[in-house]
């Protein structure tokens, strides 16, 4: 891809751009993005996975924080008709209200993502309800690992079960650092989150913050993570649904976490 000749790699934005087309054929093969398809990108860069997914989708939308990538995007996607550059911080878009303006049957982000701020952007996602179907995103192999993780993983955290509620993860490639540049310090892989079709029954709210306070320590059991619980039922919740207090947060499942916070509900009615 093209860069204007006195563009300056932004170390602040996390500019580290892909230079594999094999990676980008990669993520392109796995997204399955088509003509019904409204893709969010998250940071085009110099727009290497942005015109490659253009003749796939129906529309792209890209938000890129860093203004002097304009004349450099002007030229490498000219003639792309079906892909609009917002050159606004992510974070701070109303994403609601711009994608408004599209017609659409699927709804995916499909990024290589800035990571310092990987986790605001996916609770970003979230937060806006605006019924992501899919996500396909690049993010630094540690993140990802944690993402995908199962249970009596040392990976697996509050934000795997956090992420596992609404998505089922799936780690797609590893990417070494030498298919970017300038070459970042760490490793990537690409993953793949697909919004689950169930809606738990459950209080989110108590389920999240169950979730946080039982990984609060890690060298903690959950009888020690979950005291500001007592005076109460715990411990009879958890005999009766045969899980010991003596285990530690990363040995329980989503559904284990449901099953204790609909009786912790029930409780506190
Ligand atoms: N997609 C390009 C590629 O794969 O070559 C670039 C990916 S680079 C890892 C991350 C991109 O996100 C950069 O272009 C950076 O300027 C942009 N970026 C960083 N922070 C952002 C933010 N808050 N909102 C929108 N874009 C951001």
């Amino acid at each position: 891809m093209n860069l204007e000749k006195n563009f300056k790699f932004k170390k602040k934005y996390g500019q580290n751009f892909l230079k594999s087309t094999y990676i980008i054929d990669q993520i392109i093969k796995e997204s399955n993005i088509d003509k019904e398809t409204l893709v969010i990108e998250i940071g085009p860069g110099s727009g290497a996975l942005t015109k490659m997914m253009s003749p796939l989708a129906k529309n792209i939308i890209s938000f890129e924080i860093d203004e002097s990538l304009e004349e450099t995007l002007n030229n490498n996607l000219k003639n792309l008709n079906n892909v609009d550059i917002i050159f606004k911080d992510f974070l701070e878009a109303d994403i609601k209200k711009e994608i408004d303006n599209y017609e659409y049957k699927k709804l995916y982000v499909v990024a290589n993502l800035p990571y310092y701020i990987t986790t605001p952007i996916i609770n970003k996602i979230i937060e806006s309800k605006i019924g992501i179907d899919k996500m396909v995103i690049m993010v630094q192999k540690e993140v990802g690992d944690r993402f995908c993780a199962k249970p009596n993983c040392k990976e697996y955290g509050s934000i795997t079960v956090y992420l596992n509620y609404y998505f089922n993860i799936r780690k797609i490639i590893d990417v070494p650092r030498t298919c970017f540049i300038p070459e970042p310090n760490v490793d990537s892989v690409v993953i793949e989150m697909t919004k689950k079709d169930q809606n738990y029954n459950v209080n989110k709210e108590l389920l999240f913050k169950l979730i946080k306070d039982a990984f609060r320590f890690k060298r903690k059991n959950l009888n020690n993570n979950l005291k500001k619980y007592y005076p109460g039922n715990i411990k009879e919740i958890f005999d009766e649904l045969n899980i010991s207090l003596t285990k530690r947060a990363e040995e329980l499942s989503l559904d284990d976490y449901i099953n204790i916070t609909n009786k912790l509900n029930n409780i506190i009615k």
